[in-house]
């Protein structure tokens, strides 16, 4: 904990180039690679107008800014934000997750350690257990611990003062919060996924730090193809550069980057082989839908949460499928991106 990329408590994962959460190679680059104020980071013009004027109050009246929830798809720029958060405060921050504060006692520890204003940063804060969250509550609402001594008709609970925190939780799912954790957040803002030019505009800041030669239509091909996302637009760059050092002269243009993604097996929307078969099953598999989850993803012999966090925000952004109460459907847009005869499936039903 306390180092800025937070990886130390991320779980690592291989796969996919186009995973949105972290994988190890990750680790080395992303911390060069994240803007450190406001002005740098690209995009998401709402929440950083809104975040500005919070900062700015709350430096006014020399308080800590109020406590932060940031919600929205992996590898969007919620750690990001946060670093950024606590270095416009001029505060420090200190990085954690949900499952690593497995006790009570581990979260009070970590409490305890914090400076006034100082930014406390929780990964995924849907996964605290409800032992841990309920020490959360007097600690945001009243900056307070309590704690109980003794057991029995003996115990008595005593109350510590703690310093005026912000916390920022970070989720990709709001909808998994409990009711009294939310309630007690002030500030609420959900990242949305970037659009080309603003990928392309990451991409292209990326490359003048890591040293690469970027041409903008190179770029831009990269951008077209990272799923409205950061962290994989920044992984195909580096990916597109091993193209360009073995396969050509070093430049990522336009062709270069459209020879890496397609021997990437990525198509031209920036679907990968497991967007392709989640599609495929819902509609070979289960007559185009509806689906449920949990039953495509045991098809799919894959997690549900990673149909659901990592492959569904940008297949709807793409109205390839519909989210029902009865599941998953895939529309006549996926059929024709797939190249299957939405009629002719149709008359199955
Ligand atoms: P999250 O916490 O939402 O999973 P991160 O904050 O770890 O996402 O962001 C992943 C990577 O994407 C970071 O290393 C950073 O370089 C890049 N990134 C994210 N958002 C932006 C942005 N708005 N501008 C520039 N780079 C960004």
């Amino acid at each position: 904990m306390g180092s800025f990329n937070g990886a130390e408590e991320e779980d690592v994962q291989y796969g996919r180039v186009i995973e949105s959460s972290y994988t190890p190679e990750d680790v080395d680059v992303e911390f060069s690679l994240r803007p450190k104020t406001l002005s740098e980071y690209i995009g998401q013009e709402k929440v950083k107008e809104n975040m500005k004027i919070y900062i700015e109050a709350a430096k006014k009246r020399k308080e800590p800014l109020d406590h932060v929830l940031l919600y929205g798809p992996p590898g969007l720029g919620k750690t990001t934000l946060s670093g950024i958060i606590a270095n416009e405060m001029g505060v420090n921050i200190k990085i954690t997750s949900g499952p690593a504060i497995e006790k009570p006692g581990s979260l009070a520890s970590i409490l305890t350690t914090l400076k006034d204003g100082d930014v406390l940063f929780i990964d995924e804060i849907h996964r605290l257990s409800r032992q841990v969250e309920e020490v959360l509550y007097p600690a945001m609402e009243d900056y307070a611990l309590d704690i109980m001594i003794g057991k029995g008709p003996d115990a008595q609970s005593i109350r510590i003062d703690l310093p005026k925190f912000t916390l920022i939780g970070a989720t990709t799912r709001a909808g998994q919060l409990t009711g009294p954790l939310r309630d007690r957040f002030g500030v609420v803002e959900r990242l949305e996924l970037y659009n080309q030019q603003e990928l392309t505009q990451i991409i292209m800041r990326s490359a003048v730090i890591l040293g690469i030669p970027t041409l903008k239509e190179g770029a831009a091909e990269l951008a077209r193809r990272s799923r409205g996302t950061p962290r994989i637009a920044n992984r195909l760059l580096k990916r597109a550069r091993d193209f360009a050092e073995v396969r050509g002269d070093g430049k990522i243009t336009k062709d270069l980057a459209n020879y890496a993604l397609n021997c990437l097996e990525i198509d031209d929307l920036g679907l990968d082989g497991l967007d392709r078969r989640m599609l495929t099953m819902i509609i070979k598999g289960y007559n185009g839908g509806p689906v449920g989850l949990e039953t495509l993803a045991s098809a799919l012999g894959e997690e549900a949460v990673t149909l659901e966090d990592v492959c569904e925000p940008y297949l709807m952004q793409l109205g390839f499928i519909a989210r029902t109460p009865r599941g998953r459907t895939a529309t006549a847009l996926a059929y024709k991106h797939l190249g299957i005869d939405f009629n002719g499936q149709q008359t199955m039903f």
